[in-house]
C-alpha cells in the first residue's frame, strides 16, 4: 500500500499532510510512504528528513499522484502550473484524503468521481467524541484562532496587557470575540494570556460556561429561537433575531480595540455580525480580524485576503489563518490524518467499511458515485441556477 504526500501548490498553502515524525509510525506499521520533492518546505520540513523517516522522494507529480494507492494533501486539488488538474493524474479507485471544500466547490467532487476516485473530505469528520482526534477542523480553527489574535495584537497602536511602569499606568485593551466556537475560544485564551480584558458573545447559550471558564464575559443576547442544529452547530437566525443581536453587539464593537469574529454556519455564506456603521463607530486605530473572510466576512467591510483600513480601523481580511503558523498547524493536521488511517488501514490494507459513521460521513465519492446528498444537491443548484430563485 503506498501513501502519497502531494505538494501544495496554492500560493497561500504552507502547510503539508504528513509531517516526518508521523511518516516513522506509517513506515514502521509496514506502509510505503512516498513524498513529492519540497512537499514540506512551507513548513520547513526537508526531503533529507522526509527520507531518515522512512519515505521515499519523487521529484515528478505525475509519478507521485499515479502511484498512489491512498494520496494526502491539504488543500482541495487544483490545477498545476502547466494546467494540467491533479485530480486527473489519480488512477482509478485511489482514496484521496484533504480538506476539499465539498459545499463550495461541488464540481472538484463531481470530477473525482468521474475517475472513481474515492474520496474522504476532512470537513466532515463528525463532531464526536470517537473522531476528535481526527478532526481536523477543530485543530486548524484552534490555530486560526490564536493567529486572529496575533494579527490583531500587531496592527493596534497600542498594548494589550495592562502596564504599570515609571512612564505611567497603561490600560489594557479591550478584545470583542464574536463566535465562540473553536477558534473563537482559542482566541480568547490568547488575548487573555496576552493580558487583554476579553468580551465574547454566541447566539449557541451552551457556550456561556466556555467563555466564562477563560476569564472573559459572555454578552446575552436573549433570542427566542432554536439556534442550535444538528452537530452542535449554529443555525442561521431569523431576520428579526439577526437584527435583534445586531443592537445588542453594536455597543461591544464601539468599545472593542480589537474585534476578532469567527461565526460561520455550515454550509451557508457566513452571518454579517459587524455592519458598516458598527465599523465607524470605533475608535480609529482598532483592529477587526474577520476569521470568515472566505466565507464571505462577517462585517460588512472586509475584503476577503486584503488588508485594508475603513473608517480609520484596520480591517484585516486575511484567508487560511493556520497557513501562517505552519509548523505546528501541519504537526496538527498530520496527527489527525494519521489517527484516520490507523482508523481504515488494517494489516497494509484499506477496509472500507461505510456502516462505520466516520468512514460514512467523511466519503464523498467512491465507485463513480457522489454519496454525500449535500454534494448532489449543490451540483443540482449550480446546473439550475433559476431553481436559486
Ligand atoms: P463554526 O466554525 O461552524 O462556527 C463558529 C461559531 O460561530 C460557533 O460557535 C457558532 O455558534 C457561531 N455563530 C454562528 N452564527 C452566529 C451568529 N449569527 N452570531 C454569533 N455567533 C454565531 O463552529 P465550530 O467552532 O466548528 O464548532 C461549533 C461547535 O461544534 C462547538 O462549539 C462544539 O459544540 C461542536 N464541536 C464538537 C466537537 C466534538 O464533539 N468532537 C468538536 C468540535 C466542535
Amino acid at each position: 500500500m503506498k501513501i502519497a504526500v502531494a505538494r501544495e501548490v496554492e500560493f497561500y498553502e504552507r502547510r503539508v499532510a504528513l509531517i516526518p515524525d508521523m511518516v516513522c509510525r506509517l513506515t514502521q506499521a509496514g506502509l510505503e510512504v512516498l513524498v513529492e520533492s519540497q512537499a514540506g518546505a512551507g513548513s520547513f520540513f526537508s526531503d533529507a528528513e522526509y527520507e531518515a523517516a522512512g519515505a521515499t522522494i519523487v521529484a515528478d507529480a505525475h509519478e507521485l499522484w499515479g502511484s498512489a494507492d491512498i494520496l494526502l494533501k491539504v488543500s482541495p486539488p487544483t490545477e498545476r502550473e502547466d494546467g494540467q488538474l491533479e485530480s486527473d493524474w489519480l488512477k482509478e479507485g485511489a482514496i484521496l484524503i484533504s480538506f476539499l471544500n465539498p459545499l463550495g466547490m461541488p464540481i472538484g467532487i463531481e470530477r473525482l468521481a468521474q475517475r472513481r476516485v474515492t474520496a474522504f473530505s476532512m470537513e466532515l469528520i463528525p463532531r464526536t467524541s470517537r473522531a476528535q482526534s481526527m478532526d481536523a477542523l477543530s485543530s486548524q480553527a484552534s490555530v486560526a484562532g490564536y493567529q486572529a489574535v496575533l494579527l490583531g495584537a500587531a496592527a493596534l497602536p497600542r498594548f494589550l496587557p495592562m502596564l504599570t511602569t515609571a512612564a505611567g499606568t497603561i490600560r489594557p485593551a479591550k478584545v470583542f470575540v464574536m463566535g465562540a466556537g473553536v477558534a473563537g475560544l482559542q482566541a480568547i485564551a490568547t488575548a487573555r494570556r496576552i493580558g487583554a480584558v476579553v468580551e465574547a458573545f454566541d447566539i449557541r447559550p451552551a457556550v456561556k460556561e466556555e467563555v466564562q471558564s477563560l476569564g472573559a464575559k459572555f454578552v446575552e443576547v436573549p433570542l427566542e429561537e432554536e439556534t442550535v442544529a444538528a452537530g452542535g452547530y449554529a443555525r442561521e437566525l431569523s431576520e428579526d433575531a439577526k437584527e435583534r443581536s445586531r443592537q445588542v453587539v453594536a455597543e461591544h464593537v464601539a468599545q472593542a480595540d480589537i474585534v476578532i469574529t469567527t461565526a460561520q454556519v455550515p454550509g451557508r455564506k457566513a452571518p454579517l455580525l459587524v455592519t458598516e456603521e458598527m465599523v465607524a463607530s470605533m475608535k480609529p486605530g482598532s483592529v477587526i480580524v474577520d476569521l470568515a473572510a472566505d466565507q464571505g466576512g462577517n462585517c460588512a467591510c472586509t475584503e476577503p485576503g486584503r488588508d485594508v483600513v475603513k473608517h480609520g480601523v484596520t480591517l484585516i481580511g486575511l484567508i487560511n489563518l493556520p497557513s501562517a503558523t505552519p509548523v505546528h498547524a501541519s504537526q496538527m493536521y498530520s496527527k489527525n490524518i494519521t489517527t484516520l488511517l490507523n482508523h481504515f488501514v488494517k494489516e497494509g490494507q484499506a477496509q472500507l467499511n461505510f456502516e462505520d459513521d466516520i468512514l460514512s460521513s467523511i466519503c464523498v465519492t467512491h465507485q463513480g458515485e457522489i454519496r454525500n446528498a449535500r454534494v448532489q444537491l449543490a451540483l443540482e443548484a449550480l446546473r439550475e441556477p433559476s431553481a436559486m430563485g
